[in-house]
């Protein structure tokens, strides 16, 4: 099984103290769930991560950090032109908050043409993206994509879309909620969070979203809600699953990320939807008690793994 990842990894600068010392690292929704999916398949499957990066040493460190987390990079676009985009996490008073460097990268440039992505969907199982993919390419280069992923949909593969919603990479939210729609149309599982669902679609219960992406002809939604219940919709109608309870939450980034690859790794091995989604809440119970999007202690031992 060949799963390949589509999106924008960023340089990640976070703060190790109050004098200004930073660590930089590397993050982004889609890369994020390659990361867990290679950690939690191992030589089950192969991870491959689309993108483009730049021809620079910066964007070489990324490849090599993606290449040492068992990532396939070789299709991976290089523009020598552009370089990667960048955020830095500032904490105030305990508060994180987010600023970024990304309207020029590399990345916005991953679609400008559609033999590209066919040529690393060949062979694949499973694609996934998400609103943030969307979000940052131009509306012909998003067309492109969409036409790629209906003809790898078309000769069989899985497409699985995470709608992750960020309305400051949108020039309208409008123009938004109808990408985002389009693209629910031409997927096979999504993956949406209730409580940006809630803001954007005015969807008043996470059944409410379940069946919005439902009714565009997803087989299988999965609605996660923070600590609430998740609520999924499949050819059997919903059902609710309680996640594990979790005391000392640390910082929630990539619990929604970490969640699609444990419930897709569960899944693709032939799990049950209760599995998978048991699989999923687990390793996001585990992410959101540590600091940061990639957390090692959280995939080690393998009893996630099945
Ligand atoms: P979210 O995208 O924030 O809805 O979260 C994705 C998944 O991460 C949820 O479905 C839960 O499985 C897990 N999660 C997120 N926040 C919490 C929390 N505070 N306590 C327990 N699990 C959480």
């Amino acid at each position: 099984m060949r799963i390949i990842c589509i999106g924008e990894c960023m340089v990640e600068m976070a703060p190790l103290d109050n004098a200004g010392t930073y660590r930089m690292g590397f993050a982004g929704d889609t890369l994020n769930t390659a990361w867990y999916l290679a950690r939690l398949l191992g030589d089950r499957a192969e991870v491959g991560y689309f993108t483009a990066v730049g021809t620079d040493g910066v964007s070489d460190q990324m490849l090599d950090f993606l290449g040492s987390a068992r990532i396939d990079t070789s299709f991976v676009l290089r523009r020598a032109d552009r370089t990667l985009g960048l955020y830095m996490i500032q904490l105030q008073n305990g508060e994180r908050s987010f600023s970024y460097w990304r309207s020029h990268s590399a990345a916005r440039t991953l679609a400008q043409s559609g033999g590209d992505i066919a040529a690393t969907l060949q062979g694949a199982g499973i694609a996934c993206f998400s609103g943030i993919t969307l979000a940052i390419l131009p509306p012909e280069d998003r067309a492109t994509l969409s036409r790629a992923l209906e003809d790898f949909r078309s000769a069989g593969g899985t497409v699985v879309f995470d709608p992750n919603l960020r309305p400051k990479l949108w020039a309208d939210p409008k123009d938004m909620t109808q990408a985002i729609m389009d693209a629910a149309g031409l997927s096979d599982i999504v993956l949406p969070s209730h409580e940006d669902e809630s803001t954007w679609f005015g969807d008043q219960t996470p059944e409410d979203t379940a069946k919005r992406y439902a009714q565009k002809g997803a087989g299988i939604v999965v609605v996660k809600n923070g600590p609430g219940e998740i609520v999924v919709h499949s050819d059997t109608g919903l059902s609710h699953h309680q996640p594990e309870h979790v005391s000392n939450v640390v910082d929630t980034t990539a619990a929604g990320d970490s969640f699609n690859a444990g419930f897709l790794s569960s899944h693709i091995a032939g799990a049950s939807l209760d599995q998978a989604i048991a699989t999923g809440a687990k390793l996001a119970a585990r992410v959101v008690t540590h600091r940061g999007a990639l957390v090692e202690e959280a995939v080690l031992g393998n009893e996630l793994a099945g």
